[in-house]
């Protein structure tokens, strides 16, 4: 089986074949070993960062938006949902901020990506 991936690992957006042989697997299409890396990875361990937004207490907003510092496998997406819709965070709140660290184990901490000031 081939599997078509276009590489995400900077604006070229390579296009990689990566083919399940019985040596392994062959990639081709790649330019740099940046793109080999992320051919691998996407079939063996595909991981996303994820990007959501929890409830906050006291803000000037009712929302923040937050993001994983760094990608999570992509099948831990949906439960992390769910751990992210129990999160009530309190203003204020700085760009940066852990609001919950090491996310379901995943190793990921989850982190504001705005500052959020307490309701007056
Ligand atoms: S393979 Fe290398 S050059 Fe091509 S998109 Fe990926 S990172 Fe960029």
């Amino acid at each position: 089986m081939i599997r078509d991936i276009t590489c995400i690992a900077c604006p070229l957006g390579c296009e990689i074949k990566v083919e399940d042989t019985e040596n392994g697997y062959l990639i081709t299409g790649y330019t740099c070993k940046k793109g080999k890396d992320y051919a691998l990875q996407e079939i063996t361990d595909p991981r996303r960062i994820l990007t959501s937004t929890v409830a906050v207490e006291d803000g000037v907003l009712k929302v923040l938006p937050v993001k994983t510092d760094k990608a999570i496998p992509k099948d831990m997406l949906l439960k992390c949902m769910e751990e992210i819709n129990k999160i009530k965070a309190k203003a204020p709140i700085y760009v940066g901020q852990v609001i919950k660290e090491n996310i379901l184990n995943t190793g990921a901490n989850l982190v504001a990506t705005r500052n959020l000031a307490k309701k007056e």
